[in-house]
Formats: C-alpha cells, sequence, structure tokens
C-alpha cells in the first residue's frame, strides 16, 4: 500500500547542494505532493527546472512559501533575517518552518520572532555536505547515514517535531534533538574548528615563495590534500559560520592555541613520550568513528551489520 505524501507543497528557499540534495530524496520517498523552490538568480531557478528537482521555480520567496505545509531554509544562515519577512505573511497556520543551516542559534533569534501564530519552526541541522555548491551538486544519497540535529525550543508543537523526524528518517538519516547552544558548541569542535584549520593551513601555503609553493602542491599526497578538500567548501557558508557563532568558535581557538603550544614544547624538549600518547589516544577516536560508521578506515567495525554508503570524500561542508 502505498502512503499519502508527508507534505502536500514543500518550498525549497536555496536550491544548491543540500536543497537540491532535498529535492532529488524527498521525490525518491514521494515525501511531497509538490515542490517549489526559491533562489536568488534566475539561471538557478531554470537549472532546477530543467533538473526536474522542483514542479516550479521563483525567484522571490513569497509565492513559493504561499500555501506551503513546509518551508525549508536552505540558504546561508545570513539570509534568514531579510528572507524570512517576505515569506511569513504568505504562512498559513499548521505550516512548519524549518532550515539546514550549519548554526543553529541564530535561527532563534532571526526567525522564530517573526514568523505568525500557528506556524511551527523546526530548525535542522544535517551533518552531511561535500565541497561542492549549486543545483547540479546535489545527490538523493547525501543524507543516508548521516545524523540530523533538530533544535526545536521548549513549547514547539511535537506533531511538527515528528513529521520533521519522519521527513529526515526517510532521507535515511538518524535523527538527535538538542538545544541550539549545545549543537552550535558541539558542532564548533567537531565541524567549524577543523574547517578554520584546514583554510589556516592552505593560506600558509599559498604565502609560501613560489618555489615551496609548487613542491607543496606536488608532494600534496602526504596529507596537505586532505586539508584542500575542506578548505575548497563554499567561502559565503563559512564566513556565516565563523560569524554567527563567535563564542562557541573562539573558546575552541583558545583550547586549541593551548593544547598547541604544549605540543610545540614537548617538540622542543625531546619529549617523545607524550608525543606517542597523545598520538595513540587520537588514534583510538578515529577507530571509535569507524566503529560508528561515520567514516570507512583500515579498522574493521566491530559490528557486522551492512555498512552505510558514507563516502569518505562527502565528508567537508558540513
Ligand atoms: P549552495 O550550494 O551555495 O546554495 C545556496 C542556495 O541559496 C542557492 O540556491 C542560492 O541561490 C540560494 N541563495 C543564496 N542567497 C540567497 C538569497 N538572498 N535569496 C534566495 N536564495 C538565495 O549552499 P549549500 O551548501 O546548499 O548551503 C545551504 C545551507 O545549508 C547553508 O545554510 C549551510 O550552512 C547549510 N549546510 C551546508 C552544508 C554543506 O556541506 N554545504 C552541510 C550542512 C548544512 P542562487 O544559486 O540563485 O544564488
Amino acid at each position: 500500500m502505498t502512503q499519502a505524501p508527508l507534505f502536500r507543497r514543500v518550498a525549497l528557499v536555496g536550491i544548491g547542494l543540500i536543497g537540491s540534495s532535498l529535492a532529488r530524496a524527498l521525490r525518491r520517498h514521494g515525501l511531497a505532493e509538490h515542490i517549489v523552490c526559491a533562489t536568488r538568480t534566475e539561471q538557478s531557478a531554470q537549472t532546477a527546472c530543467a533538473l526536474g528537482l522542483v514542479d516550479q521555480a521563483f525567484t522571490t520567496v513569497g509565492p513559493a512559501c504561499d500555501g506551503a505545509d513546509l518551508v525549508m531554509l536552505c540558504t546561508p544562515v545570513s539570509t534568514y533575517a531579510d528572507l524570512t519577512p517576505h515569506l511569513a505573511p504568505m504562512l498559513q497556520p499548521g505550516c512548519i518552518v524549518s532550515d539546514v543551516g550549519s548554526v543553529k542559534q541564530l535561527v532563534v533569534r532571526d526567525v522564530a520572532p517573526l514568523l505568525p501564530a500557528g506556524v511551527h519552526l523546526v530548525p535542522g541541522h544535517p551533518i552531511a555536505g561535500t565541497e561542492h555548491s549549486g543545483p547540479e551538486a546535489g545527490f538523493a544519497e547525501l543524507f543516508e547515514g548521516r545524523w540530523c540535529i533538530l533544535t526545536p525550543v521548549p513549547g514547539t508543537n511535537q506533531a511538527a517535531i515528528d513529521r520533521i523526524t519522519r521527513l529526515w528518517q526517510t532521507c535515511g538519516s538518524s535523527v538527535e534533538i538538542m538545544e541550539p547552544a549545545h549543537h552550535d558548541k558541539v558542532l564548533a569542535i567537531t565541524s567549524h574548528l577543523p574547517h578554520l584549520i584546514a583554510y589556516t593551513i592552505v593560506g600558509t601555503a599559498v604565502d609560501l615563495e613560489d618555489d615551496i609553493k609548487a613542491e607543496v602542491i606536488k608532494f600534496s599526497a602526504s596529507g596537505f590534500r586532505d586539508f584542500t578538500r575542506i578548505a575548497a567548501s563554499d567561502p559565503v557558508m563559512w564566513r556565516d559560520v565563523f560569524l554567527n557563532n563567535r563564542d562557541a568558535v573562539l573558546e575552541m581557538v583558545q583550547r586549541l592555541t593551548e593544547d598547541l603550544a604544549a605540543l610545540q614544547r614537548a617538540i622542543r624538549w625531546g619529549e617523545g613520550d607524550k608525543l606517542e600518547r597523545l598520538f595513540t589516544r587520537t588514534r583510538e577516536i578515529r577507530r571509535s568513528i569507524i566503529e560508528a560508521r561515520q567514516a570507512y578506515g583500515p579498522f574493521p567495525p566491530t559490528q557486522t551489520s551492512v555498512a552505510t554508503p558514507t563516502r569518505e570524500t562527502d565528508n567537508a561542508g558540513d
């Protein structure tokens, strides 16, 4: 027996990597009767239609959100404050507004106060991504085997949370509920700091003299290459992440600086045992991540269940 779609009309505001992956997954799993999108440029609107991602594409958010029972914000988080006043008047009571943004306290600040009574806000963040952008970059399997974190504030309509949970579960994700501030702290260390480090290392290499720079590229497979993939992530998205999760990121940078200073001292004083102890502990972390099936690797998983189709190359950008 085929089930009725979870949503009648889904409006995707933004149809880049994440929006277009969601559109593909919604189609594949029959989660929406109609899918429409709003983009900034006519070109992306045309591409979304040509790829068959949506039934209709707009370049303004109001008409796209008119009559929607789900509005999903899939634009850079700095756009939320400007876009929400244009979409809010179109929303009917019962409509759910959600998002995929990489920082979550900002949603409570920039979106929640502008929504009409009876509209349910269920912010979310799929922990999945790549370093690519735009409607052509998406793929339906992006969310499979990944986590999606939802950050509803206390008092949010439970039925709305359940529907968004079902949406992400049907797309292949496991769902966890978290407080927005806790999300931003956890992601500061698991995602934002690694990206900051990658941007820094690649930036340092760019500033080297020309002869060394050429060899950095030539011998990049020795480690540098992995940083360049992360550092190729979308500049606008990452500018927004750092500016909107400033406190948590700065706290993690402070801790990293202290730990780096300790490592520097250990190297200077030839304290090999300290280095070896740390590197043994960090190796264990890698093993745990593989066992949690959030990465492929040389350590065999302890469970014999089917491995998720997680692609190691898709780990940047979330
Ligand atoms: P993307 O590929 O660059 O796509 C951004 C989309 O937003 C495009 O469709 C763009 O339209 C549209 N857009 C930008 N500014 C707009 C505006 N002012 N009005 C209307 N539409 C606008 O970005 P993405 O990687 O999908 O990221 C989207 C969101 O997902 C971000 O909030 C990010 O934090 C979050 N996220 C990203 C990843 C990742 O790995 N990339 C992972 C998890 C969550 P045009 O094409 O017409 O410019």
